[in-house]
């Protein structure tokens, strides 16, 4: 399975899950042009949405004029998106939190997380291997924790540091939204799940949806090489993705 990260952060997200031919879109955040230039669009045999946010589906329109696929989401998820980017309701395939589906190879489990969108959620994706996918995440909850324990291979989001977030110039509303149970997950959030839940088969992991004023890649790796080092897990690939370049979690 190939992991593909063409945009990870607060000003647009795309995240491509391949195997063989077949390949999934997680969220569609960015320009179809600049996605057509990391992956091959025919390969495309879905999109999956985690939420109504702007960053994760403002491009969707555009990408469907390009490809007929369906758009996987929630129904409260789907009609947000619907009202809001004016994407064809009919383009929808519904699904329940909870409910797996197939798309081609791919077993795929949606589930809940905190967050303030309408019903946010992230994905278990199974085919030749497992793969989590969990961003914009208000709180390291344990039903979130047994899915990554599931895993083989997992995008975590790695936010803020929190210290970073409260020195920071933004005002104190939104550092608070940012902070608080349904905003987004610190560094050491993410260390903290890693450290309760990274299971002996979890050789691959990817720190995602970095915030560009409140964290920087290096210090979200450094905390979570250090948590890797305390578990005696340093065989672990770890990746930090980027808002503006392509990064394979290989
Ligand atoms: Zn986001
Ligand atoms: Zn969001």
């Amino acid at each position: 399975m190939r992991i593909v990260s063409v945009a990870s952060g607060s000003r647009g997200n795309a995240y491509v899950v391949e195997q063989g031919n077949d390949a999934l879109l997680i969220d569609c955040g960015i320009s179809a042009k600049r996605l057509a230039a990391a992956v091959d669009l025919s390969r495309i045999r879905a999109v999956l949405i985690t939420h109504d946010h702007s960053d994760h589906v403002s491009e969707l329109v555009p990408l469907l004029n390009r490809i007929d696929v369906p758009v996987y989401a929630n129904l409260m998820t789907a009609e947000v998106v619907v009202a809001q980017e004016g994407v064809d309701e009919r383009a929808f395939a519904c699904f329940e939190n909870g409910q797996s589906f197939e798309v081609g190879p791919f077993a795929i489990a949606p589930f809940s997380i905190p967050h303030d969108a309408a019903d946010p959620v992230g994905y278990l994706i199974r085919g030749d291997e497992t793969y989590f996918h969990g961003t914009d995440i208000g709180s390291p909850l344990d039903s979130i924790g047994l899915k990554l324990a599931a895993a083989d291979a997992a995008t975590l989001e790695s936010n803020h540091d929190p210290v970073m977030l409260r020195t920071s110039r933004r005002p104190p509303c939104l550092v608070q939204r940012i902070a608080g149970p349904r905003g987004h997950l610190a560094n050491d959030q993410a260390c903290n799940l890693v450290k309760r839940f990274a299971a002996p088969q979890l050789r691959r992991l990817a720190l995602a949806h970095l915030s560009r004023e409140c964290n920087t890649p290096l210090v979200a790796e450094l905390e979570m090489r250090a948590t890797l080092r305390e578990l005696g897990r340093e065989d672990i690939t770890l990746r930090v993705f980027d808002q503006d370049r392509v990064i394979e979690l290989d």
